[in-house]
């Protein structure tokens, strides 16, 4: 039993297949594991009493946990905010029904920064998630809840939601794998909204196997999001063993620069080494618009939320602040019911969009969001997938940036660009720090080639072993 959190998903799954354990086993070893030490990390904010298995797949039986912006039917669901924080879901997001189909095992949900706004999971109404690798270190945001549940071993693997690099930097700062697909492979309805031309949900997994595995599950056309693509969904557990000879990997050097840490660059040469020893081709390209992602991102995300965010009112969901006029009954739920980072995004938004200011803000981001995307249609004219540092630095100290909005925001300068351009991209653990913090490489790809990362993900882990490894406080208990 003591070894399952060394098992992969799968493995877990084929171990209840074949009668050497029940999924009760199962659930109740990684619960007891969230008793002893969601206390010290703060990772879960709810955890189920049981579970139900309605269905099959491979993965069936083996838990999972839920980032708590994901609808799960007559289930809490508080996007970490006071003015959720009484809301019960009265469906289940597309991508619960199909976890549920599968068998798998919903055991609970996770921390996150408020609506997902931010990069280190202290925007939350519940407190900030640890990083379980220091634990007086950020696990990294929006979905940090769920990247330090699956680095701890509380739960085999999670789901987040990405809308700037919310999967993929938590994943780089906790050690494991984080995959954003294509926009539009997986269907947001149920997710509660945040920026909707970007929003994606996505697997948190210590491995890709299981990575591909869940994707397989979640994957797929919805008629119910209007985003969803009808493409068809290939076996993403298929092309994991092909190899990778020949697969041209762009360097772009806008990436590779001042500013990110020594020892992240350092990573990042090994992770190159490692795949030029696969027979890889490494090739040097530029993206000359990165420098302009990140104040693009901040317009279009922070425009995209305000609006989102205006069914909040103390009507509908949640927290109510009663007052003798309709108006004033929407200004106090608001105030009382949003925190910090909510509130500036709302009024960085609502200026965006306000008449006036909309063609000089919003329409001019969406013209520089096309100049990025058009760099990446040139890149990919001469490489096949594009290899990035995830974060310039390893997990930083609690509360060193909550003050300096602008620090934080540049923690996602790697990680939005694959947003804003539709595309699917990955983080995986590449390396450890002097002090054994984890850095993460990311791997972008053209849109709807998810294979061709886990292709070469899959051939990374099989000669590497960064991803075993389990940071010492959860190997206590
Ligand atoms: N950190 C980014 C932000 O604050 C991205 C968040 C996300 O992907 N949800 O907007």
């Amino acid at each position: 039993m003591d070894n399952l959190i060394n098992l992969e998903g799968v493995e877990i799954a084929k171990n209840i297949k074949d009668n050497l354990l029940t999924s009760s086993e199962v659930f109740n070893f990684f619960k007891k594991r969230i008793d002893r030490l969601n206390p010290s990390i703060n990772a879960f904010l709810e955890v189920y009493e049981d579970f139900k298995i309605e269905g099959d797949s491979s993965l069936a039986g083996v838990p999972i946990a839920i980032k708590d912006n994901i609808c799960i039917k007559d289930k809490r669901i508080t996007c970490a905010s006071r003015i959720l924080s009484t809301h019960i879901a009265v469906y289940d997001a597309t991508v619960i029904k199909k976890l549920k189909k599968a068998g798998l095992a919903i055991i609970g949900t996770t921390n996150m920064d408020e609506f997902a706004f931010g990069s280190s999971t202290e925007n939350s109404c519940y407190g900030a998630t640890k990083n379980p690798w220091d634990i007086l270190r950020v696990p990294g945001g929006s979905s940090g809840g769920s990247a330090a549940a699956v680095a701890a071993r509380l739960v085999p693997f999670a789901l987040g939601s990405d809308t700037g690099g919310s999967i993929r930097q938590p994943a780089s700062l906790c050690g494991v794998v984080g995959f954003k697909p294509t926009y539009g492979r997986i269907s947001r309805y149920g997710l509660i909204a945040f920026g909707s031309s970007l929003d994606q949900i996505g697997p948190i997994t210590t491995n890709f196997v299981d990575c591909a595995h869940l994707l397989n599950i979640i994957c797929g056309f919805d008629q119910y999001d209007s985003t969803s693509s009808t493409k068809e969904v290939p076996d993403f557990t298929k092309s994991l063993d092909i190899n990778i000879e020949g697969i041209r990997i762009g360097l772009p050097k806008e990436y590779f620069c001042e500013g990110v840490a020594p020892e992240v660059l350092n990573a990042l040469e090994e992770t190159i080494n490692i795949f030029k020893k696969k027979k890889a081709r490494i090739i040097n390209i530029s993206l000359p618009h990165t420098k302009y992602a990140v104040a693009t991102y901040y317009i279009i995300a922070s425009s995209e939320a305000s609006s989102n965010l205006q069914r909040f009112d103390g009507i509908k969901y949640g927290l109510r602040v009663n007052a003798n006029t309709i108006s004033k009954l929407h200004s106090l739920t608001r105030k009382e019911g949003f925190g910090c980072e909510a509130k500036r995004r709302i009024f960085l938004g609502t200026y965006s969009l306000s008449s006036g200011y909309y063609e000089a803000y919003y329409l001019r981001a969406s013209k520089v969001r096309n100049l990025i995307k058009k760099d990446f249609d040139i890149a990919f004219s001469e490489v096949d997938v594009i290899l990035t540092p995830t974060s310039p630095t390893v997990a930083f100290k609690l509360g060193e940036k909550i003050d300096d909005p602008l620090s934080m925001y540049l923690s996602d300068i790697f990680t939005i660009s694959a947003n804003l351009a539709a595309l699917p991209a990955v983080s995986f653990p590449c390396g450890f720090n002097k002090q054994g913090l984890p850095i993460g490489a990311q791997l972008i790809g053209k849109e709807f080639n998810e294979e061709i990362l886990l292709r070469l993900g899959f051939s990374y882990q099989s000669i590497t072993d960064y991803h075993k490894k389990i940071p010492k406080i959860a190997t206590i208990c």
